[in-house]
C-alpha cells in the first residue's frame, strides 16, 4: 500500500508543502570518503590508477582504456537486428528534436557603430558517461551523444564501465550504440575512476594519450555523482543526477491500471526511485493502490519495485482540486511529470516546474525514456525548479562579441568614466580616455 499524504482542507505554505511531499534523496557526502582518494589517485597517476580501481570495483582489468576499433565493429555486427532498428529509430527521432535546438548567432545593433553579437561555440571536447553497473543503457548513449553531435562538438568520448563478462570491454550493446552514432572513441572505465580519468586524462597502456575533456555529462550511481561533484571546476558537469522520479497529476478520468503501470515502470529503475501520484479523487487513489499491489507482485523486478514504492520517496498525495494539485506538482518539480486529467494539454500548459511533461494517456514516461525524441537526462530532486534537461544548449557556450567604432565609443565615454569613478576604479575610465588622447 502506497503511503498517503492528505492535503485536503489544509492551507499550507510553500515551505510546509515542500516538507510535506514525499521525497527521498541520496547523501552524496556519505561516499566522499571512498570517492575522494579514487579521484586524487587518478588525478596523479592517470590511467594506471583508473585501471587499478577498475580491477578492484569491476573485477576485471581491460587490456587498454581505449576500446579497440575492431571490438566496437564486432559489437555492431553482432547486435540483434531488432534492437538495431529500434535504436536507429530512437536516434532518428532524437536528432529531429535536438537539431531544432541549435542556436543562431544574434547581433544587436546597440547604437550606430556599436554592436554586441552573441555567438554559440560548441564545447571543445566532452566526456559522456554511460552507466553500466546493474543494467545496460544504450538509450543513455543516444541521449548524451545526439545533443553533443547536434551542438557541433568536435571531439567526444564515451566512458562506460568495464564488464567482466565481456573481456573487460563495456557492454556490447553500448558499444554497438556508439557505432550506430559514429562514435569511435570509447573508454572501458566507469565509476569514480572513469569520471576522474575523463577530467584529468592520462596515458593508455599502449602509450597513446587519453586527452582530458572540458565537460562531463551523463547519469550514474552515487559514486559517479560524487566524483562529478569533486571534479567540477576542473571540468564542467551537466548536473548531479539523483534517483529517477515520476509524478502523475490525475483526476477521476484517469485509468488506474495505466497510472499504476507508469508508477511501477519508474520504480523499476532503482530502490531509491520515486513514484508519486497527486490526485483530487480518493476513488482513483484507492483504485491505483489496488492496481499497484496487483501489478507490482507480477513484475519482473518485483523486489526492487516494492522497495521503491514503499520508500519514503513514493506515495499518493490527496488534494481538494486540480488547482491545488498544480501547486503541489510545481513545488515538487518532478523529473518526469505525467498529466492524466481531462483536458490534459490545458492543465500541462499551467505547469511551471518539471524536467519533462508528458501529456495525456498516450505519452508515457517510457516513451520519453527511449523513443519520443525528447531527452531522458533530466533534472532530479526538485532541481527542475532552476535547471533543464540535457539538450544542445548543454554543449554550447554563448560568447558576446563587442564591436564599437571610434564615434560610438566617444559617444558613451563620459558615462563609462562616471561609472568607473563611482566604483573607485579610475583606471577603467582612463583606459577609455587613453584612446582619445587622455583626459587629466
Ligand atoms: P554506474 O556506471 O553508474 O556505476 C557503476 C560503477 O560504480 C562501477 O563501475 C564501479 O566502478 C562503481 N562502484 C560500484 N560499487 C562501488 C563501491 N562500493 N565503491 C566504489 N565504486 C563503486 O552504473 P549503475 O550502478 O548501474 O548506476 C546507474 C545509475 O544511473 C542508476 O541509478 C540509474 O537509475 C541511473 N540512470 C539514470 C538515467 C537518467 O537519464 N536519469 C539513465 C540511465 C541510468
Amino acid at each position: 500500500m502506497l503511503a498517503r499524504t492528505d492535503l485536503r482542507g489544509a492551507d499550507v505554505t510553500l515551505s510546509q508543502l515542500r516538507r510535506a511531499l514525499p521525497r527521498g534523496g541520496t547523501d552524496i557526502n556519505s561516499v566522499l570518503p571512498v570517492v575522494t582518494p579514487v579521484v586524487e589517485a587518478v588525478a596523479e597517476h592517470g590511467a594506471q590508477a583508473a585501471l587499478d580501481y577498475t580491477a578492484q570495483f569491476d573485477k576485471v582489468r581491460p587490456a587498454s582504456v581505449r576500446v579497440p576499433a575492431e571490438v566496437i565493429a564486432d559489437a555492431r555486427r553482432q547486435l540483434d537486428p531488432q534492437v538495431a532498428a529500434a535504436l536507429e529509430e530512437a536516434i532518428r527521432r532524437a536528432r529531429l528534436v535536438h537539431a531544432a535546438q541549435r542556436r543562431q548567432t544574434t547581433v544587436t545593433q546597440v547604437v550606430p557603430g556599436g554592436s554586441v553579437a552573441e555567438k554559440w561555440i560548441p564545447v571543445g571536447r566532452v566526456g559522456l558517461y554511460v552507466p553500466g553497473g546493474n543494467a545496460v543503457y544504450p538509450s543513455s548513449v543516444v541521449m548524451n551523444v545526439v545533443p553533443a553531435q547536434e551542438a557541433g562538438v568536435g571531439s567526444l568520448v564515451v566512458a562506460s564501465p568495464a564488464q567482466a563478462d565481456f573481456g573487460g570491454w563495456p557492454h556490447p550493446t553500448v558499444l554497438a550504440a556508439c557505432a550506430l552514432l559514429g562514435v569511435d572513441e570509447v573508454w572501458a572505465v566507469g565509476g569514480a575512476q572513469g569520471v576522474a580519468l575523463l577530467a584529468y586524462g592520462g596515458t593508455d597502456t599502449d602509450g597513446r594519450e587519453l586527452d582530458p575533456v572540458d565537460l562531463i555529462t551523463g547519469p550514474g550511481n552515487i559514486y559517479v555523482t560524487a566524483a562529478k561533484r569533486l571534479v567540477r571546476g576542473v571540468v564542467g558537469i551537466d548536473s548531479e543526477a539523483g534517483p529517477t522520479e515520476i509524478a502523475i497529476l490525475a483526476d477521476d478520468s484517469a485509468d488506474p491500471a495505466v497510472v499504476a503501470a507508469d508508477m511501477i515502470s519508474q520504480a523499476e529503475h532503482d530502490v531509491l526511485a520515486a513514484s508519486v501520484l497527486v490526485t483530487d479523487s480518493a476513488g482513483l487513489a484507492d483504485a491505483v493502490d489496488a492496481a499497484v499491489a496487483e501489478q507490482a507482485a507480477a513484475t519482473k523486478h518485483a523486489e526492487r519495485v516494492a522497495a521503491a514504492l514503499s520508500g519514503p520517496q513514493s506515495g499518493i498525495v490527496l488534494v481538494d482540486d486540480l488547482e491545488t494539485g498544480l501547486r503541489v506538482v510545481d513545488a515538487y518539480a518532478a523529473e518526469h511529470l505525467e498529466i492524466m486529467t481531462r483536458d490534459a494539454q490545458a492543465v500541462a500548459d499551467r505547469v511551471t516546474s518539471a524536467g519533462a511533461i508528458f501529456v495525456g494517456p498516450y505519452s508515457p514516461v517510457s516513451l520519453g525514456d527511449y523513443c519520443a525524441g525528447s531527452n531522458h537526462v533530466l533534472p532530479t530532486s526538485g532541481s527542475a525548479r532552476y535547471s533543464s534537461g540535457l539538450s544542445v544548449q548543454s554543449f554550447l557556450r554563448g560568447v558576446h562579441v563587442i564591436d564599437y567604432d571610434r564615434d560610438a565609443l566617444a559617444d558613451i565615454a563620459d558615462r563609462v568614466v562616471t561609472l568607473a569613478q563611482a566604483e573607485d576604479l579610475p583606471a577603467h575610465g582612463e583606459a577609455v580616455q587613453a584612446r582619445f588622447g587622455g583626459a587629466r
